[in-house]
């Protein structure tokens, strides 16, 4: 089974028809569609390229977790319903989710992504901690492969990194150095971030000897949730 991060093949979308997808009887498949009058004509895209887009992206999502929405979120106590609650008033917000093992942190985080997949507006990928440092390890290399979290972060384009089971580190000055630099990229760029962790802010320093200077980043642009 591919194992292809979240919004991969979102980016690859195609604005054609594909092949085995009926034609679009808007535009013929090609993707545009004429608008204008007798005097001046301009194309724009088709609905049905955002719309491929959005199922592309919300394909991206693993299994266990294509059905969650805030809708969908069983909360168990008052503090798990107030977290669901505040992130779905702000589905752009940046949110540091922290709590125990099966406290539906990452429940939540995938709910944020899929209304921000189905909005449309921003770009966004899902990464774990094991999946960030490998893909920044290989840019590191120089095996000429760009990470796509990193290129994404370092446009001014609006983007949003949603970062399961951030703590799941064992920090060494490599993953620190990369990691700095992407989190500091998304800070300077001002793009959203949305982080599940078990430990709070200061066990990330305490605990998991994660550096300080990404802990600060962390605790200027993400709101922190306990749940
Ligand atoms: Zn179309």
């Amino acid at each position: 089974m591919a194992t292809e991060p979240p919004g991969e093949r979102a980016e690859a979308t195609r604005f054609t028809s594909p092949a085995n997808e009926p034609v679009c009887s808007l535009c013929g498949g090609t993707g545009w569609r004429r608008a204008g009058d007798a005097d001046s004509v301009w194309y724009r895209r088709c609905e049905c390229v955002k719309a491929r887009i959005i199922a592309a992206r919300l394909q991206t999502i693993p299994a266990l977790f294509r059905g969650a929405t805030f809708e969908s979120y069983l909360a168990r106590n008052q503090k798990q319903e107030q977290a669901a609650t505040l992130m779905k008033s702000r589905p752009e917000g940046s949110w540091y989710l922290t709590g125990p093992y099966g406290s539906g942190k990452t429940h939540l985080l995938y709910a944020q992504y899929h209304e921000m997949a189905v909005a449309g507006r921003t770009r966004c990928h899902v990464r774990t901690t094991r999946e960030l440092v490998e893909e920044l390890k290989k840019m590191e290399m120089g095996s000429g492969t760009v990470s796509p979290v990193m290129a994404a972060a370092r446009e001014c384009t609006p983007y949003h990194l949603f970062w399961d089971d951030m703590d799941k580190i064992k920090p060494t000055d490599f993953k620190t150095e990369v990691l700095f630099e992407l989190v500091d990229t998304l800070y300077r760029q001002k793009h959203g971030l949305t982080a599940t962790a078990n430990h709070s802010l200061q066990d990330l320093v305490r605990h998991e000897r994660m550096h300080p200077a990404i802990v600060r980043r962390l605790d200027d642009m993400c709101r922190v949730i306990q749940i």
